[in-house]
């Protein structure tokens, strides 16, 4: 029998495989503790727990953690790591700490299928979902980690931003979540847990009445023209279905519930003050707020960032008209753990087109030519 990992496991399916092992269902309790409170992995030292029952969790259940290939720190205290799944291929982990806010932005796919013209993780291709318990061990990971290196501060917030789309590895995404909310868990509060989405419709309604973590949308231009340049995915999905979602999934939230909308600022491509005005225009009447991302590039890409006089009259535009705005500092540019530059390495590129095809079909219809560049090189 192959051994379960662990870390893929929820409370309740660890309830359950106790229960149906004719053991207390409280198990799942202790062996939670163990695991996310006091990051002891090993079985042998789970001393409350029976040696007989401890023998049959080795020979059932397994931890294991994606590897660590490296670690990077950036003079700003933003760490990266590069970590190695199942496949073979690696990933990218990025903690960012900020004030008393510790964030770790964590991957949910190796590579991905969308594609946005302006992210560099989109330029690798797809090649493959990570499981519940590889996006559970980023976590585990990084706080191990934090444990030896920076023992005074704690995990405070974990966002679906790197690698991958989230809501297209739905199960897995939502399972691993329940292990970052759960008490036993990391007790991560739900408005600190933030799903990312570039906007896949099906996915956003499947998260009303499941889920009440934060929702953030990358939405990157006002109008259809401009974001499906940006967003290809916006050619199914446009921004009015978009939209008509996100306002669903706030009528399911309590009234304190707010969205957020990514804003990649390029320049020349979305930054004009008239596009400003039209993207306060959209989002008037929206609980939201905004967060603008200037562009950061990576080799290959023909964007610029723009200028920060452009990036602060955007942003006073949009205040100026109403809406809610942040803009988010560079943070660990120096070690390439900005936005969109979160690449890890793909090994087996044999089953490549498939898998890309396979991603598409996850859930929805693929309308797109695949492009032959991303899927080929
Ligand atoms: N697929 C999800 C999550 C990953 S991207 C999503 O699209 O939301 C996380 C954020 O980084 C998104 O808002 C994305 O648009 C932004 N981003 C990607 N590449 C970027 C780049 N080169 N510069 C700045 N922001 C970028």
């Amino acid at each position: 029998m192959r051994r379960q990992n662990v870390l893929g496991l929820s409370r309740s399916d660890l309830e359950n495989y106790f229960e149906a092992g004719g053991e207390k269902r409280f198990r799942a309790t202790q062996l939670m503790l163990w695991l996310y409170h006091k990051l002891v992995l090993d079985f042998d030292r789970m001393t409350n727990i029976a040696a007989s029952l401890r023998q049959v969790m080795a020979d059932e259940l397994g931890v294991e953690l994606p590897e660590v290939l490296t670690v990077l720190e950036s003079e700003d205290g933003t760490v990266k790591w590069l970590m190695q799944a199942q496949s073979g291929d690696t990933i990218e982990t990025v903690l960012i700490p900020d004030g008393r806010r510790q964030t770790l932005c964590i991957s949910s796919q190796v590579g991905c299928v969308l594609d946005c013209t302006f992210c560099a993780t989109g330029k690798q291709g797809f090649n493959g979902n990570l499981g519940a318990d590889e996006i559970v061990g980023q976590v585990l990971q990084a706080c191990l980690w934090m444990k030896k290196n920076r023992p005074s501060e704690r995990l405070s917030n974990v966002v679906f931003m790197g690698m991958g789309e989230p809501l297209l590895n739905f199960d897995a995404t939502f399972k691993a979540i329940d292990v970052l909310k759960d008490d036993l868990g990391f007790g991560l509060s739900r408005r600190r847990v933030t799903v990312s989405t570039a906007g896949v419709v099906p996915g956003i309604e499947s998260m009303c009445g499941l889920t009440t973590v934060a929702l953030a949308v990358s939405l990157h231009a006002p109008n259809d023209e401009i974001r499906s340049e940006l967003v290809p995915l916006n050619r199914r999905y446009p921004i009015e279905s978009v939209m008509n979602a996100c306002r669903a999934y706030l009528a399911s939230q309590d009234v304190k519930a707010t969205i957020t909308f990514e804003y990649t600022l390029i320049e020349n491509v979305n930054d004009s003050p008239t596009l400003a005005i039209d993207l306060a225009k959209l989002l008037k009447d929206f609980r939201c707020k905004v967060n603008l991302i200037p562009f950061n590039p990576f080799p290959g890409s023909t964007y610029k960032r723009p200028d920060d006089s452009r990036i602060y009259g955007f942003h006073k535009k949009l205040m100026d008209n109403g809406v809610r705005a942040m803009r988010r500092t560079t943070r660990g540019a120096d070690i390439d753990a900005a936005c969109g530059q979160l690449v890890g390495r793909v090994n087996d590129r044999t089953r490549r087109v498939a898998r890309y095809r396979e991603g598409m079909n996850t859930i929805y219809t693929p309308v797109e030519k695949i492009p032959a560049s991303t899927v080929l090189n």
